[in-house]
């Protein structure tokens, strides 16, 4: 088993040094203004960044960013902007310093991939590719709650940039008005499955600081928050510190929401609300399954993140469906190592792991923030054995506390610095 797995990955990795060569030597027929390998990123979030950063370094290949937002925000640590406790503009950085990498940026949505083709389309232009990262993160599974679409707009998400400013809205309108707000949570693969939990502690340390009049009800698919690993903390941060504040409704499942009545149906019976942020369940953006690379996220091999279904394609970020966490940390991470391996591929000086190696794969760090001045804190690190899956380790913080709430901020910092700076 182990070396059918080994002798797969090896064909797979020198198909792609071959595809390669023949796509670079092809240029010259494809090419119209350059001779040098083309890699195309979509998206600019997270994963794109970090393989964009590394693939325009490198200053052998063309690089092309296809992104539609003219910047970038980021949703780790956004919370304290939808919690009033920030402005937005503290979480969003232009995209300057990619420009001035030399990147071309293209202000546009990929709306097909041409896999046999080799090039990714957008509404107005064809753009071809001897590499393609895709790390487009993800979509909401609108179908999984009935009642959702037709009144989306009421119910924004806010798991994706510049989503936050509609929960912000509702945030502050429930803080002065009180009543019920409603947080639903989905069963996992999600995206930092902490954060429904922190959005929680976060609304209710307003709510406190406010005196609001009120009830934040956390209705969890799960039977503990997620991920295991953090359940303790986070369980103890909202029942000893927001106690009556929050009700934490365990395992009731969302069955529909009627946005007329303001009544959200669950298998533990129906709550009403004033307002609802129902976090949905996620899976990759349909660009991903119209392009057959996966089916509710992309299929890549491990430790290369090569797609499974074509070697001329890595899928990093959310989009992919390895178990390590859909964090941005390892998603950047993902994105600089994979744009390594496109720069070493095309250079013939890709190293291949041989049997027994134990691989080291990009680490994820998630924060918790509880209050202005307390949060809890997770890293996972991971390594893999061809052949096997991946060994995943989690070092938690016991309980809440003020070095992780710093921690957080400086971590941020340096992050969207390394990103953007
Ligand atoms: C509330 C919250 C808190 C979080 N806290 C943390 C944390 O503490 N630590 C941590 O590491 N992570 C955290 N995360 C997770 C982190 O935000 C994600 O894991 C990360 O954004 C994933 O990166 P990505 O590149 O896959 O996707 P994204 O960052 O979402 O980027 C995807 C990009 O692709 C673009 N795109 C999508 N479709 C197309 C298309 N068809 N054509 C062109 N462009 C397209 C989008 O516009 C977007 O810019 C948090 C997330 C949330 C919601």
């Amino acid at each position: 088993m182990k070396e059918t797995n080994l002798i797969r990955r090896r064909n797979m990795l020198k198909g792609a040094a071959a595809a390669t060569t023949v796509s670079v030597m092809g240029c010259a027929s494809q090419l119209t203004t350059s001779s040098r390998p083309r890699v195309v990123v979509v998206g600019g979030g997270w994963g794109g960044l970090g393989a964009v950063r590394t693939l325009a370094a490198g200053g052998k290949v063309d690089v092309t960013l296809i992104e539609p937002n003219d910047g970038f925000m980021s949703c780790p640590l956004s919370i304290l902007y939808i919690t009033g406790y920030a402005q937005a503009s503290d979480f969003q950085r232009s995209y300057r310093a990619i420009d001035a990498l030399g990147v071309r940026r293209v202000k546009d949505r990929v709306v097909d991939i041409d896999r046999a083709g080799r090039k990714v389309k957008t509404a107005t232009q064809d753009i071809p590719y001897d590499f393609l990262v895709l790390a487009t993160g993800l979509e909401y599974m609108e179908e999984a709650l009935p009642g959702y679409a037709a009144a989306r707009d009421q119910f924004p998400v806010g798991f994706r940039a510049f989503e936050q400013a509609a929960v912000q809205r509702q945030v502050a309108a429930f803080v002065e008005q009180g009543g019920n707000f409603v947080i639903t949570v989905p069963k996992p693969p999600y995206r930092c499955p902490p954060a429904p939990y922190e959005r929680a502690c976060m609304i209710a340390h307003r709510m406190k600081e406010k005196g609001t009049r009120g009830k934040l009800i956390v209705v969890d698919a799960n039977k503990h928050p997620m991920p295991p690993p953090l359940a303790k903390p986070l369980e103890t941060a909202m029942r000893e510190m927001y106690g009556s504040q929050i009700e934490y409704i365990t395992e009731a499942d969302p069955k529909s929401i009627d946005a007329g009545r303001k009544v959200l149906s669950t298998s533990k019976g129906d709550i009403p609300f004033s307002q609802a942020n129902v976090i949905l369940p996620m899976r990759a953006p349909g660009l991903i399954r119209k392009a057959g690379l996966g089916e509710r996220f992309a299929a890549v091999e491990l430790p290369t993140f090569q797609s499974k279904a074509d070697r001329n394609i890595f899928v990093i970020g959310d989009s992919q469906s390895s178990p390590l966490p859909k964090s941005g940390h390892l998603a950047f991470g993902t994105g600089q190592q994979v744009g390594e391996q496109i720069l070493a591929t095309i250079a013939g000086k890709y190293k291949e792991a041989g049997l027994g190696d134990e691989v080291t794969l990009p680490a994820a760090i998630c924060w918790g923030k509880v209050s202005t001045s307390l949060a809890i804190n997770i890293n996972v690190t991971s390594s893999i054995s061809i052949g096997d899956p991946p060994k995943i380790r989690f070092q938690v913080d016991p309980a809440a506390n003020a070095a992780s709430s710093k921690g957080a901020m400086d971590w941020g910092r340096n992050m969207w610095n390394a990103m953007l700076g």
